[in-house]
């Protein structure tokens, strides 16, 4: 084991996973991280099996994007978007902020809910994502995060499902407490039986549906609700691992590698804010602000609220979040200032240049900047 190596395995993350993690009052480690952060030399092993599957599918859906313009019935049209926003919601409601973070809590209903919509998705059972998850988060970043962003684009977004897990990665993964999903039956249910159930939910079901429903060819409905829907529903969530690990602002940490995206937003259902989930991922709303257009999600959860189907929805405080900003951010905030928001006042941001170049150029001046606070 290399000395790097060596202090990865013996470290206790280089990220926050709950509350309880943070050991700095505004919710973060006070360790130097930055040495962590890099990568070893290392030879992969290729997974033929997935390599093979994944370059099929990806060909297929290409055709699928030529027939889903040309070709497809309207309903298959509208019976693939509405199945890739049931499968992104159990996603990014489910699997993410209910069961890799604990941000809410969940009455059987909707657990129940999230499980059948996961299972459309094809990204193995929700125990298994929640598990690489939370290695993903308390070992962002490092060797032992299994899309470590570090070791590059191509990596994180597709080639560590075309290889082995790091043997870091599977020693980190088994330190890390799971009992809370264990205790879970619905989960352990789907878990153990995941393989018989999953080719119903994410293939024969969203096949045979357009065939006997509306009279839908059999090569429209393999290559646009199949292949198409599951392929464009991997490449969003991976772009969620590659582009906004990379790419993007750090508002409220310039030290960690997320950032703040929103496109990958609204294509994910409120999951681009990612600069502020990794600084604060027990917050069920995932970002700063709550229900809108650009998160869809948080609004879900919300409404789940209102009819008793989730509860101790968790966040955090607007003071907190000010202190972080002040301590870590790289100083865009400025761009949208303090208070709930919906996506408009981010997106002014984003898409006029002017303004862009206006608050940043400010912000950039450390002077200016702490007059701005
Ligand atoms: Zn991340
Ligand atoms: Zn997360």
């Amino acid at each position: 084991m290399s000395p790097r190596e060596n202090a990865l395995s013996n470290s206790s993350g280089t990220g926050v996973l709950f509350e309880s993690d943070a050991d700095t009052v505004d919710g973060t480690l006070s360790a130097d991280i930055s040495q962590l952060k890099k990568v070893e030399e290392r030879k992969f092993k290729l997974v033929w099996r997935n390599i093979i599957v994944l370059s099929l599918t990806h060909v297929l859906a290409v055709y699928g994007v030529y027939l889903f313009f040309f070709h497809a019935k309207w309903p298959t049209r509208f019976f693939t978007i509405i199945l890739y926003w049931m499968a992104m919601l159990a996603i990014t409601a489910g699997a993410h902020r209910l069961w890799a973070h604990r941000s809410y809590k969940a009455k059987w209903p909707l657990r129940a809910l999230f499980i059948i919509f996961h299972l459309t998705s094809f990204q193995l059972s929700c125990f298994h994502w929640a598990r690489d998850h939370r290695v993903h988060h308390k070992f962002s970043d490092t060797d032992a995060d299994p899309h470590n962003s570090s070791r590059g684009f191509f990596f994180s977004h597709m080639g560590w499902l075309l290889t082995e897990k790091s043997p870091l990665v599977v020693a980190k993964g088994k330190s890390l407490d799971l009992s809370d999903l264990y205790a879970d039956r619905m989960l352990m249910f789907e878990h153990k039986h995941y393989f018989k159930l999953v080719p119903i939910f994410a293939f024969v079901l969203p096949a045979i549906i357009p065939m006997y429903m509306w009279n839908e060819s059999f090569i429209n409905t393999v290559c646009v609700p199949v292949m198409l829907r599951l392929v464009v529903l991997l490449n969003a969530q991976s772009c969620i691992n590659s582009v906004a690990h990379m790419f993007g602002w750090r508002s409220y940490d310039k030290n960690i590698n997320p950032t703040q995206n929103f496109g990958l937003s609204i294509l994910c259902l409120g999951e681009g804010w990612h600069n502020y989930h990794h600084a604060f991922p027990w917050d069920y709303k995932a970002a700063e602000w709550g229900g809108s257009s650009s998160n869809v999600a948080a609004a879900f959860i919300e409404l789940c609220a209102k009819m008793g189907w989730a509860y101790d929805l968790k966040t955090v405080s607007a003071e907190m979040i000010e202190k972080r900003v002040k301590r870590t951010g790289d100083g865009t905030h400025a761009i949208w200032g303090w208070g709930d928001k919906d996506l408009t006042y981010a997106a002014i941001g984003m898409f006029f240049p002017k303004y862009y170049l206006q608050n940043v150029v400010y912000v950039a001046s450390e002077k200016q900047q702490t007059a701005l606070y």
